[in-house]
């Protein structure tokens, strides 16, 4: 076989169970533009790095866009390092959109969730604080949901 990148020579192998299996294999090989082991790794290690690469820009644009939110909403500025501020805004503001009730929700409904985000924001203003806690305010969310999911009931 001839690597379709580099063009060296190299072989295949596949255990096959019979001369037949082993013949369509070959014929169907020969008509594969083939990459040689050494350039199958790299095109593989290229693809891992342009994920990556694609991964860290969708952070930052999340990252700018919750910091832009931040501002927007009036939120009180959280305290830390850029990086852990960077990535505790995502996370406020997250947990603001996933919370904050959808127009034509119930009026009580929306008082009850808007106090208790309210106070989850106001007296949580450390990034540190964000990052160690966001399963606990989730759980405290999912706790009012219930409590007035059970009310209206
Ligand atoms: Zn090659």
């Amino acid at each position: 076989m001839v690597c379709s990148i580099c063009g060296e020579e190299y072989t295949a192998e596949k255990t096959c169970y019979n001369r037949t299996e082993a013949n369509s294999w070959e014929a169907w090989m020969k008509n594969q533009e083939g990459t040689c082991p050494d350039c199958y790794k790299k095109k593989m290690q290229a693809e891992r790095e342009e994920k990556l690469e694609a991964e860290r820009i969708q952070h930052k644009k999340d990252n700018a866009e919750a910091a832009l939110n931040a501002t927007n909403r009036g939120l009180p500025e959280l305290s830390g390092t850029p990086k852990q501020i960077a990535w505790a805004n995502t996370i406020r503001e997250k947990f603001l959109c996933s919370f904050r009730c959808k127009d034509g929700a119930d009026e009580d409904v929306r008082i009850r969730f808007d106090m208790v985000i309210n106070h989850v924001i106001s007296n949580h203003a450390t990034a540190s604080s964000w990052i160690d806690n966001q399963n606990r305010f989730r759980s405290i969310m999912k706790e009012a949901q219930i409590e007035v999911a059970n009310k209206n009931n």
